[in-house]
């Protein structure tokens, strides 16, 4: 992850870090040639995605989190992102579910997506609701998400 300073076309240089210990994640940034400085903040969800999929910030892996299946999506599946394959058993998704989804960071809203459907896949659930979101989290250990 690198950050660039669009007025100088600089690469930023990583300033300091901190993980306050409630899951969250901080990092400055600053420009050689300005000055300008910048920080990154991450909620617990963001922070154990970055760290699970291996992403270096400011030189250094972050500290390995419970959240290796995003790993395994990722990587362990050739069709992760095909979604036209052969499942006659789609979940889906109620409106409350959906609209849980959309405060979900974009970035990351297809792989948590996939969780919750393969999740639900998995039990036979044919409705994806806020409760069987709920039910996901517990079960699959993403208290913070
Ligand atoms: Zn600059």
């Amino acid at each position: 992850m690198k950050f660039l300073c669009i007025d100088c076309d600089a690469q930023m240089s990583y300033e300091e870090r901190s993980q306050p210990g409630d899951g969250t994640f901080a990092a400055a940034f600053s420009c050689p040639t300005c000055g300008r400085r910048i920080a990154m903040l991450a909620n617990p969800m963001e922070t154990q995605l970055v760290s699970s999929l291996g992403v270096q910030i400011g030189g250094r892996v972050l500290d390995e989190q419970p959240m290796e299946l995003v790993r395994t999506i990722v990587d362990g599946r050739p069709d992760a992102f095909h979604d036209d394959v052969a499942e006659p058993t789609r979940p889906v998704w109620s409106t409350g579910a959906v609209e849980r989804l959309s405060r979900v960071p974009s970035f990351v809203r297809g792989m948590v997506k996939r969780i919750y459907t393969d999740y639900a896949v998995e039990r036979g659930i044919a409705d994806i609701t806020p409760d069987v979101m709920d039910r996901a989290r517990s079960d699959l250990g993403l208290e913070e998400m």
